[in-house]
């Protein structure tokens, strides 16, 4: 019998008997995931309405990247559902599976699969990009159409962000990144998705500090809205991704990070009257929208207990 607050490893996976339906989720780290937490709940809220669902709950797996090709298998001849993916695995994981849905494809990455018994193994599917735009539209009433957006950050969340905003006509895409090389490779296979009207730069983080810098050029009609997809701001302490001085009455910033602490960025816009949201609505949605994959109940119907569990 699994516990859903302890971490397991690939070695409990093979001594686990074919029992219950159940759901995972794999990275390397995972003890700090908050996911279990919320799936966990959404299930305990369901049980009276949805009494397929009782039984099913939802562990957390170390599993280290030399591992995932011989625990998929695993897990689906364990008779796990649904698996949720975080790092390093959203982006190896492709070449794995079955079947990859165009979302997972455009983005690149994939942090669901969803079991499929005709295929023999697992479908990869996104749910980080819808997330965040339900997030921002949810939290700030930021529509990603017609809105310029500045990302701060390359790496993989980033990647679900910027490909989202692209898919949905935002207004123009810059991304400012530490490492150019990073920036220009998720530029590369964007640039698909770009239509002729939305523009897409690239800054480094000095080039934005610059008087003459092209993001002083919003006019006050534009909305703007600034994305951290960086690691800073996981820690208390992060100095600010963005350049405060830089904040402008016709933006609002969300930041994909959360903690227990108010980042740095979301702070200052704060105390601007500007407005700002953490992460965790973005966690909340992505993971309501996986559990709609696997469970067919909207997401919708389970989103606010999920943000209510880790809020
Ligand atoms: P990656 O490791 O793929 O990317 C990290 C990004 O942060 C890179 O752009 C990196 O720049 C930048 N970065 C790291 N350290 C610094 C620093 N000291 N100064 C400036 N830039 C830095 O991570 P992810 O994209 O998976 O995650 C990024 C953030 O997004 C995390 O904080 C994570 O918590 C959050 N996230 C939130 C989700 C949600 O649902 N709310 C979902 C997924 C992620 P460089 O390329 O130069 O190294």
């Amino acid at each position: 019998m699994l516990c859903s607050e302890k971490v397991y490893t690939l070695d409990d996976l093979k001594k686990r008997e074919h029992t219950t339906p159940a759901f995972a989720v794999l990275g390397k780290p995972i003890a700090h995931s908050l996911s279990p937490k919320m799936h966990n709940a959404a299930f305990t809220a369901l049980r009276e309405c949805k009494p397929q669902l009782a039984g099913c709950r939802y562990f957390r797996f170390e599993i280290a990247p030399e591992e995932l090709t011989e625990a998929l298998p695993l897990f689906f001849d364990k008779n796990f559902f649904g698996l949720n993916l975080t790092i390093p695995h959203k982006v190896n994981v492709l070449p794995l599976l079955k079947e990859i849905s165009r979302e997972a494809e455009i983005i690149g990455a994939a942090n669901t699969l969803v079991r499929n018994d005709a295929l023999g193994g697992w479908r990869g599917e996104n749910t980080d990009g819808r997330g965040f735009a339900h997030a921002t539209k949810m939290q700030l009433g930021v529509n990603l159409a017609g809105t310029h957006l500045v990302l701060l950050g390359a790496g993989g969340a980033a990647r679900a962000v910027a490909a989202t905003a692209l898919m949905r006509n935002c207004a123009s895409l810059s991304i400012v990144n530490r490492s150019r090389e990073r920036a220009e490779a998720l530029a590369k296979t964007l640039a698909p998705l770009k239509n002729s009207d939305s523009g897409l730069r690239i800054f480094s983080p000095e080039e934005i500090r610059h008087p003459q810098s092209a993001l002083r050029n919003f006019s006050d009609r534009e909305r703007v809205l600034i994305v951290n997809a960086t690691s800073l701001g996981l820690n208390p302490g992060d100095p600010s991704p963005f350049p405060l001085q830089l904040l402008h009455k016709n933006m609002a910033v969300y930041d994909t990070t959360y903690g227990s602490h108010t980042s740095a960025l979301i702070a200052a816009t704060r105390e601007r009257n500007l407005p700002a949201a953490d992460g965790r609505t973005m966690l909340a949605w992505q993971g309501a929208l996986a559990f709609e994959l696997w469970t067919s109940v909207p997401a919708e119907t389970v989103q606010s207990v999920m943000l209510r569990e880790i809020s």
